[in-house]
């Protein structure tokens, strides 16, 4: 599962530098970034960004509404299965893992994980972030969703040969990450993930289930990237369906007992 999980990273990382390459040579059937895509006649755009543009501009656009009935979709039958096989920021995530790894620089995981004081914060930026752009006008947060400013950076530095100042938020974010807190965007800031967060049902959709004698040996947990615990937290908000815990269950091998399930 995990290479085709890495397949799908690598994939969405291409259309990143692939479109805006593609559009300077003049082809437009694809076009745009990850915040708003059309290929063809079909506009999919990142939710985050629609409902943003609704309350700066206190105007509901039905056309962006219907641009966003994809990713929801997908979210609902699926998960949050933007976050682990497409996010670019994800994807560097594990890549920072890995060097990290290999310079033996160890990551502070904090064991005794609060779930909900982790939705209490994420969900309090993404409200105090509508109000703020409600009353002042101020896009802030695109400004703190990483694959926004990845995406739109990406077309900045492709197509102009400069980035603007988003980059910045983006470093410190990365510093906060590898220094301070573990997958401190994708646990507590990305509002992209949050708002996606929404249309997760804990009893509908796809989700990961266990069943039968667990041998506790806890690989499980340890491997998770968002520290859950896959038996507890797997239909919550927070997993991202990455199937890193049903990959690392050493259990599975004798008997099925961590796997996804459509419910
Ligand atoms: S939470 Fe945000 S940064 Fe993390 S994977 Fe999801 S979209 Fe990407
Ligand atoms: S619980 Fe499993 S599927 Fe969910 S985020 Fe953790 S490792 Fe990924």
């Amino acid at each position: 599962m995990q290479k085709i999980r890495k397949i799908s990273q690598l994939f969405f990382l291409l259309l990143i530098v692939g479109i805006p390459i593609l559009n300077l040579i003049e082809i437009y059937f694809i076009n745009g970034s990850f915040i708003s895509l059309t290929v063809g006649d079909l506009a999919i755009s990142d939710p985050l960004a629609v409902f943003q543009a609704i309350f700066l501009s206190h105007k509901i656009v039905p056309l962006m509404l219907i641009s966003i009935l994809i990713p929801i979709l997908i979210v609902i039958l699926f998960g949050r299965v933007w976050c682990s096989y497409a996010c670019p920021y994800f994807l560097m995530t594990e890549f920072i893992d890995k060097i990290k790894l290999k310079l033996n620089i160890k990551s502070v995981r904090n064991k005794n994980i609060n779930t909900n004081k982790q939705n209490i914060i994420r969900y309090g930026l993404l409200v105090i972030g509508f109000i703020v752009i409600g009353i002042l006008g101020v896009p802030l947060l695109y400004l703190i969703s990483p694959p926004s400013v990845i995406s739109t950076q990406m077309i900045m530095i492709i197509k102009h040969l400069t980035f603007t100042s988003e980059v910045i938020i983006l470093l410190l974010i990365i510093i906060v990450e590898i220094f301070f807190i573990y997958r401190f965007a994708c646990r507590y800031l990305c509002p992209t993930g949050t708002l996606l967060s929404l249309f997760q049902f804990k009893n509908f959709g796809l989700k990961v289930e266990h069943i039968g004698s667990c041998s506790e040996c806890k690989a499980c947990i340890k491997e998770c990237p968002l520290m859950l615990d896959p038996k507890i937290d797997g239909n919550s908000k927070q997993c991202n369906n990455c199937g890193i815990c049903v990959d690392s269950c050493k259990d599975n091998l004798k008997q099925k007992t961590l796997f996804f399930k459509m419910k």
